[in-house]
């Protein structure tokens, strides 16, 4: 890392090089990170930008963090990520679309790609294939969840990983974040939320502004399904609703494809 002058708490700290990249996107993520005009300018002196497509033309291939927005659709795709990966000391997901899918991966519903094709394209040449996380395809360092990311939680995990300090997720569920606000729950109001069973860290932003969470950031580590079903029944929400905002994000492909087998073989109520 190329030294940077600078020091924290007395020990010298070094600016490194940080390139962005963006494969099946809406490049949400990456407008989240130059929308922070508040702290931008301090953001931009903890680090060097090599490679930041949205938002200048200088582009270069030498780089110790990338960060890696979007899922993976095409074989260039691939064959990118992969050269991204052999360059980069540290690899971030930026993301849902590249943590989980992302709402991408909902072509993966359909088992008829070539059909789905010609629904969208008609009869445009387009290659395209089941939609995959970066994790498919490369070892990936460290994932940043949301749809899109909390420009606030990027800049703090940039700030860690140049001081070298560790990066924490939080491990509870949105409603905690939630109930601390003091909001309504919405299950209240007759209105679906799956905060009792997402990752929290985006400082409840959905449930705050009315809105039941829809499972972007991916499911909470220890996440209760037998309980949160509990609630959704008691509360008369079908299950149906609850299952599709699980399917949307792709974080819950794990647990979705746990109960699926569960219920194959009898085992859920
Ligand atoms: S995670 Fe959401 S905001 Fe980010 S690139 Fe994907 S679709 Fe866009
Ligand atoms: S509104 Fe959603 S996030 Fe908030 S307490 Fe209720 S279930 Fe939890
Ligand atoms: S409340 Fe849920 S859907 Fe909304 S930003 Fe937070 S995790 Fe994502």
């Amino acid at each position: 890392m190329e030294k940077g002058g600078r020091s924290y708490l007395g020990v010298e700290i070094k600016r490194p090089r940080v390139a962005f990249f963006e494969l099946s996107s809406c490049e949400g993520c990456q407008l989240q990170i130059l929308n922070n005009e508040a702290s931008l300018l301090s953001f931009l002196s903890l680090v060097e930008i090599v490679n930041f497509r949205e938002a200048m033309s200088i582009r270069s291939d030498d780089y110790e963090i990338a960060f890696v927005e979007g899922s993976v659709t095409r074989a260039d795709e691939e064959e990118r990520l992969k050269r991204i990966r052999k360059r980069a000391g540290v690899l971030v997901a930026l993301g849902s679309c590249a943590c989980f899918g992302g709402v991408n991966q909902l072509k993966n519903r359909f088992n008829d790609l070539e059909w789905v094709k010609h629904e969208v394209y008609g009869d445009h040449p387009v290659e395209t294939r089941e939609v995959q996380p970066l994790s498919a395809f490369v070892e990936v360092d460290l994932s940043i969840y949301g749809c899109p990311v909390k420009k606030e939680e990027v800049e703090q995990i940039v700030t860690n990983l140049v001081l070298g300090k560790s990066v924490d997720h939080p491990r509870y569920p949105v409603c905690m974040e939630c109930t601390a606000k003091g909001n309504t729950c919405l299950f209240e109001l007759g209105e679906p939320c799956l905060g009792p069973i997402t990752r929290a860290g985006c400082d409840s932003w959905c449930p705050d502004n009315r809105m039941g969470c829809w499972g972007c950031r991916g499911p909470a580590d220890e996440a209760n399904i037998i309980q949160f079903r509990e609630v959704i029944r008691k509360h008369n929400i079908p299950e149906e609703v609850m299952l599709d905002r699980m399917e949307c994000f792709g974080g819950f492909r794990h647990i979705l494809k746990e109960m699926k087998g569960k219920q194959d073989k009898g085992q859920m109520e």
